[in-house]
C-alpha cells in the first residue's frame, strides 16, 4: 500500500511538472494561444495574445471570442465553430482582428478542436500569428511590381517613336539605294531594326497586359491565313531555313484577334528557329479535333529540361539563359495570355537534345 501511494505521489509530481513546463512554453510563444469552449466562451488566454490583443487574461477569460472579430467578419465564428465540431482543423486562415484599442491586425489562424479523454470534442484551441510585416511586405512587392510596369510601358514609349523614325528613313534609303554592298547593309539594318520593334513591342504588351489594357478585337475570321501570313513573316527573317506546313482539308474559322493570333504563330516560330542552333526544319502542323482547332509547331533544336517546363510561360523566365540566343522571357507568357483570353490552351512537349513541340487549341464555334 505504501509503495503504491508513493508511485502515486511520483506519477502526480510527474505531471503536474509536465503541466508546468507545457504552460511555460505556451506562455513563451511568439504566437497568441487561445482556447475556448465550444460555444465560443474564452478559456486560457497566454501572454503573447495579451501583447497582441492588449487584454489582459482576467479581462477575457470567460468573455465570448467575438470580442476579437471585427463586426463585418462576425460569421466567421459559425464556420470554425461549424469545422471544429466535425472535428476538423482550420488551417493558416488568413483575417483580421481587432485589438482593444480598435486597430485591425492581419492574421493567420490555425484552430483545432481539443478532445477530452473519451474523444468527445469539448472545445478549441486557437494559434493566431501576427502576419502584419508579412501583409506590408507583399503591399511593397505589388507596388514596386506596378511602378516597374508602368516603367516599361512608358519606356517602350520612348523607344518606339524612334525606332520608328530611323526604320522609316532606313526604309527610304533603301528604295534609293541601287544594288550592291549599301543595299545589303540597309538590308542587314532594317532587319536589325525590325526586331528592336518586336523587342519593344513585347516590352508594350506586358505592360498592358499587366495593367488590363491589352485590346482585342475579335471577329470572326479564317485560321489558315493568319498560320500562313505567320510562317511567310519568319521565313522572310530566317530563309535559311525550311517550314513544312501540314494543313487540314476545310479553313476552320474561328473568333479571334488575328494580328494577336499571327503575333503567337510569329512568336512559337521564332523561337523555333532560336533554339534550334544546328537544325533548319520546322513542321507546322494545323488540325481540328473535338471541337477545337489545334495548331503546332515542332523544332528539333536543344529542348527544354523537363524541370523547367511549367516555368517557360511565365514572365521573364529563360530556360537556357545560357544559350547565345537572346531574348527578353517575354513571348511566350504574352503568347499564353492571348490564348487564354481567346478561351484556348497551349502547353509544349519537348525532350532535351531532340527539340520541342509548342501547341496552341483555340475553340470552333458550335
Ligand atoms: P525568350 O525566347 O525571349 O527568352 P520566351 O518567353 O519566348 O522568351 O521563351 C521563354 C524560354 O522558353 C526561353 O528563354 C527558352 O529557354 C524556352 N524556349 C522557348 N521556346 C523554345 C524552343 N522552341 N526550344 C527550346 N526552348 C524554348
Amino acid at each position: 500500500m505504501v509503495t503504491e501511494s508513493w508511485s502515486e505521489d511520483i506519477d502526480y509530481r510527474d505531471a503536474i511538472k509536465k503541466q508546468a513546463m507545457l504552460a511555460a512554453i505556451i506562455d513563451s510563444s511568439e504566437d497568441a494561444i487561445i482556447s475556448k469552449t465550444l460555444e465560443g466562451i474564452i478559456t486560457s488566454w497566454n501572454e503573447a495574445a495579451r501583447r497582441m490583443f492588449g487584454y489582459d487574461e482576467a479581462e477575457v477569460i470567460g468573455r465570448h471570442i467575438s470580442l476579437l472579430i471585427p463586426h463585418d467578419r462576425q460569421q466567421e465564428e459559425q464556420m470554425i465553430i461549424d469545422s471544429i465540431r466535425k472535428g476538423l482543423k482550420v488551417q493558416h486562415f488568413e483575417t483580421l482582428r481587432q485589438t482593444k484599442d480598435g486597430r485591425l491586425i492581419p492574421i493567420s489562424l490555425t484552430i483545432s478542436p481539443i478532445k477530452a479523454g473519451d474523444g468527445t470534442i469539448i472545445g478549441a484551441s486557437k494559434i493566431a500569428r501576427d502576419i502584419s510585416e508579412q501583409v506590408k511586405a507583399q503591399e511593397e512587392i505589388r507596388m514596386l511590381n506596378a511602378r516597374k510596369d508602368e516603367f516599361i510601358g512608358i519606356a517602350g514609349h520612348e523607344l518606339r517613336t524612334p525606332v520608328t523614325t530611323i526604320k522609316g528613313y532606313l526604309q527610304l534609303m533603301e528604295a534609293q539605294a541601287e544594288n550592291g554592298v549599301a543595299s545589303d547593309f540597309l538590308d542587314k539594318a532594317l532587319r536589325q531594326v525590325n526586331k528592336l520593334n518586336r523587342l519593344i513591342g513585347d516590352l508594350l504588351d506586358v505592360s498592358k497586359i499587366q495593367a488590363g489594357k491589352l485590346q482585342y478585337n475579335m471577329i470572326a475570321c479564317r485560321l489558315l491565313p493568319l498560320v500562313r501570313e505567320g510562317v511567310e513573316t519568319v521565313r522572310q527573317i530566317y530563309p535559311g531555313h525550311s517550314i513544312d506546313l501540314i494543313l487540314p482539308a476545310g479553313d476552320p474559322v474561328i473568333t479571334a484577334d488575328g494580328a494577336k493570333i499571327e503575333q503567337v504563330m510569329i512568336n512559337l516560330l521564332n523561337n523555333a528557329v532560336k533554339y534550334s542552333p544546328d537544325a533548319t526544319r520546322i513542321e507546322v502542323k494545323v488540325k481540328t479535333s473535338e471541337g477545337q482547332a489545334i495548331v503546332s509547331v515542332k523544332d528539333f533544336g536543344i529542348g527544354i529540361p523537363p524541370q523547367h517546363l511549367e516555368d517557360i510561360f511565365n514572365r521573364y523566365f529563360r530556360a537556357n539563359s545560357d544559350s547565345s540566343a537572346g531574348g527578353l522571357g517575354l513571348g511566350l507568357y504574352i503568347s499564353k495570355e492571348i490564348i487564354r483570353r481567346h478561351s484556348g490552351d497551349i502547353g509544349v512537349e519537348s525532350k532535351e537534345g531532340e527539340g520541342s513541340v509548342f501547341y496552341f487549341s483555340l475553340p470552333l464555334p458550335e
